[in-house]
């Protein structure tokens, strides 16, 4: 039997409206509306977009965004200046600073200077401490969002292995943090775990944050289980489209291809993940439009946690 799909579509757009709503009550209580800053260092044409994406969906919910951009050759210490007076700031109620940083700046320094408080990223130390400690937390978006849509697609997650692909501090880490605090059993591998197939056959969900594309074929996918497509990849090999996409998508992927010279593919083969999984999230469509809705959910619960506000 196919898989079932697991848009990300309507569950993004569920957390969002309740976004909407808390920040109508919380503008109606105390004429609060909260701020997310967004600082992006140079030409980076994915973090442009990236960025651009957040600062539209911002306005959409009724946050404030302020977007800083700053020029390629801004030294270490002006963008530590900007993260402390954003820090300074009471009106600013999240800080995020787009990833990748040009090299001359040290990221996990820059990373580290923004107050826990406002990290509404979760890459603070503080955060990932408090994230491993089981404490409160602001927790990555991405696998934040993850734990959202199994939860909302009514994925039990209790007393399930999860096996993650990928260490990442950005996906992989948390991603095993958070389903362990959702009472999973946790596996995590990464690239140099022996027999990878056997271990991800084991996964009762299998969750694959690897970078490389349609890596993860049908021999790695346990019968029946529900798998979690995190990568986003470039994809042009036409060569290869029918043994990655289900019949009835490969017109348009070939389409793509030939039109824009790629088409989006995740870490998971797709044709094998709906021919094998029980419930599958797709690439493009899936995990991809959860991050803005949580980030949005974090940048409130900064803003409601800092004037505790309940
Ligand atoms: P990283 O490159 O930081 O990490 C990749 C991880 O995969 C590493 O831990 C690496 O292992 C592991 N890995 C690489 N090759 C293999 C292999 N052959 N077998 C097993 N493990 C392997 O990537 P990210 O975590 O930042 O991102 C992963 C994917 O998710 C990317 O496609 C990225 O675009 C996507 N992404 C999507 C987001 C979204 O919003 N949907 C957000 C963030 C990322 P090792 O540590 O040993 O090197």
């Amino acid at each position: 039997m196919a898989a079932k799909l697991i848009s990300g579509r309507p569950i993004a757009d569920a957390i969002k409206a309740e976004v909407q709503a808390s920040i109508n009550h919380l503008s109606a209580r105390c004429g609060l509306r909260p701020c997310l800053a967004l600082v992006r260092v140079g030409e980076d044409p994915a973090s442009a977009v990236y960025v651009q994406s957040k600062v539209k969906t911002s306005e959409e919910l009724g946050i404030v965004s302020e977007h800083i951009h700053l020029p390629s050759d801004t030294s270490q210490e002006d963008l530590l200046n900007r993260v402390h007076e954003l820090n300074r700031r009471d009106d600013v109620d999240g800080i995020l600073v787009q990833l990748p940083l040009p090299g001359h700046i040290d990221a996990s320094r820059v990373l580290e200077e923004i107050d826990p408080a406002k990290d509404v990223d979760g890459f603070h130390p503080v955060n990932v401490g408090r994230l491993s400690l089981g404490e409160e937390a602001f927790a990555p978006c991405t696998p934040g969002g993850i734990i959202e849509l199994l939860k909302r697609a009514d994925i039990p997650i209790a007393g399930q292995h999860a096996v993650v692909v990928g260490r990442s501090n950005i996906v992989g880490k948390p991603m095993a943090m958070l389903l362990l605090r959702e009472n999973a059993t946790v596996t995590i591998c990464h690239s140099r775990t022996a027999d990878l197939p056997s271990v991800t056959r084991q996964g009762d969900i299998l969750i694959a944050a690897i970078g490389r594309p349609a890596f993860i074929s049908g021999s790695y996918i346990k019968e029946g289980s529900t798998v979690i497509d995190v990568g986003i990849n470039n994809f042009n090999k036409a060569e290869r489209a029918v043994e990655i996409f289900p019949p009835e998508q490969l017109e348009k992927r070939l389409k793509a291809i030939e039109s824009r010279g790629f088409t989006l593919v995740g870490d998971v083969n797709q044709k094998d993940a709906m021919e094998k999984a029980g419930a599958f999230t797709p690439v493009p469509g899936g995990v991809g439009l959860l991050t803005v809705a949580m980030l949005m959910k974090n940048t409130i619960k900064a803003a409601m946690l800092r004037r505790e506000i309940r």
